[in-house]
């Protein structure tokens, strides 16, 4: 059976410098002129919206967001869409895996039409046999019920499945759930500093495209096992 790759959407695949620019400079900005507020009061504000909301379903989702600051979000990511942009190797690193018969899924915590948005961009779609958002899930990646609704709607095999994901604590739950191959991103934005591979408790990629001689890797001790 052909080994299944999941992958994270942004910061994975996509840039996270476009979604930084909507969320800690967009956003306090319109907030600021639509309340009528001191820009430095909008950040205190949307900073503490934030630091409650974390790794929880409503963060990722626009209409939630637009409700709770009065700023219409995704209107803001489509004002801005020219800025989405793939991370470097991504098209490369699908177009590999496909042609080497992996099987590959998009599975992110963006709401359906950011991620709608973000498709339109940037044409990766046809490289995912499933394509899944958290809002249709009912649970963010964060919580092990994601991963266990998302078993349950297309089975997968954990010990065989390779996941890439940029936030820890998703890589975290799915190591609980039992995913085998786990690996984190030193770069999620290319106006960001590398994360330094000591601070991370996952094996990282520093380029996209270094996943294929490590999925081969794999591929050599898996079958050694089955020869031995
Ligand atoms: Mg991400």
């Amino acid at each position: 059976m052909s080994k299944i790759v999941m992958f994270d959407m942004d910061g994975t695949l996509l840039d996270l410098s476009f979604d930084d620019f909507i969320w800690n400079e967009c956003l306090p900005e319109r907030h600021a002129k639509i309340h009528q507020l001191p820009l430095s009061e909008s950040k205190e504000k949307l900073y503490q919206f934030y630091q409650s909301h974390r790794h929880t379903l409503v963060w990722y989702s626009s209409t939630y967001w637009t409700k709770t600051v009065g700023v219409d979000v995704l209107k803001l990511q489509q004002e801005f869409q020219s800025k989405i942009q793939a991370r470097s190797g991504c098209i490369e690193l699908l177009q590999q895996l496909k042609e080497q018969g992996y099987i590959c899924w998009l599975v992110t915590n963006a709401d359906r039409a950011s991620l709608r948005l973000k498709l339109d961009n940037i044409a990766i779609e046809h490289f995912f046999d499933v394509i899944i958002s958290s809002e249709q899930v009912g649970y963010a990646k964060e919580d092990i019920n994601f991963w266990q609704e998302l078993q349950r709607l297309h089975p997968f095999n954990p010990d065989e499945t390779i996941f890439i994901d940029d936030t820890a604590t998703v890589l975290k739950t799915a190591e609980k759930f039992g995913i085998q191959h786990l690996f984190n991103i030193s770069q999620p934005s290319s106006l960001k500093d590398i994360k330094q591979h000591q601070d991370l408790e996952f094996k990282t990629l520093d380029r996209l495209t270094e996943l294929l001689s490590i999925l081969n890797e794999i591929d050599r001790k898996d079958n050694d096992v089955k020869i031995a």
